[in-house]
């Protein structure tokens, strides 16, 4: 089967940073839902710090763009999320082998390190209304999905966004939210949205 995707990694990389920027104005709200309102400004902030660093980088390799990204939005980014986004890019670029287009299922793998360097980090683990209800399923779709990366990067945004909606039933029991006990509930995670709509982008841009 002919590959379907229409651009490369990095760009693809470089879209989804823009899209969770440009969702600024709607993952404050998230946060001002159930948290303290900044993670609409941290994740801009760090994400346009993101793209920043692709554009600084010379050539594409895929594990080279995720760790300067990674870099760059924990430096730039206040907050939980600055600390746990940035830990998950890098760590997941440590991982990932050399190469502009990786396979799906070594993608998979180095987001799995990413998400567990995370838990490792943060102690959450899923079920406690974090950005991990989104990316575990997530990335489970993208290890037992299709060989094809873009249609790989559907499948595993699909996922995200569903982990997203399950979160609403979910209450905090980690971060700024957890004050808010039962009151979190019908309302998604914000760091949750944060990574679907990163996802989604990506996979927008790849197929
Ligand atoms: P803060 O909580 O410092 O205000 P943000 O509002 O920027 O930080 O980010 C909150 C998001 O960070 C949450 O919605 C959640 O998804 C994520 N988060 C917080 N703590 C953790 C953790 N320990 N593990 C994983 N994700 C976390
Ligand atoms: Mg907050």
């Amino acid at each position: 089967m002919e590959a379907t995707q229409k651009a490369g990694f990095k760009a693809g990389l470089a879209a989804a940073a823009e899209a969770v920027v440009a969702a600024k104005d709607v993952l404050t709200k998230a946060d001002q839902a159930i948290g303290d309102g900044d993670h609409g400004l941290g994740m801009a902030r760090g994400f346009r710090a993101f793209a920043e660093a692709l554009a600084k980088q010379e050539g594409g390799d895929a594990a080279a763009s995720l760790q300067a990204g990674g870099r760059a939005l924990m430096m730039s980014s206040g907050g939980a999320s600055g600390a746990i986004f940035g830990t998950f890019f890098q760590a997941a670029g440590k991982a990932l082998p050399p190469g502009d287009l990786p396979e799906p299922a070594a993608l998979a793998a180095a987001f799995a390190t990413g998400l567990q360097a995370v838990r490792d980090r943060g102690k959450a683990k899923a079920g406690d209304k974090t950005m991990i209800d989104a990316a575990e399923p997530a990335i489970a779709a993208l290890a037992a999905g299709p060989q094809d990366l873009a249609l790989a990067l559907t499948g595993m945004a699909r996922a995200a966004r569903s982990g997203m909606d399950a979160t609403r039933d979910m209450v905090a029991t980690t971060g700024k939210a957890r004050a808010l006990g039962e009151r979190s509930l019908g309302h998604p995670d914000p760091g949750a949205m944060t990574f679907t709509l990163w996802c989604e982008a990506l996979a927008a841009r790849m197929g």
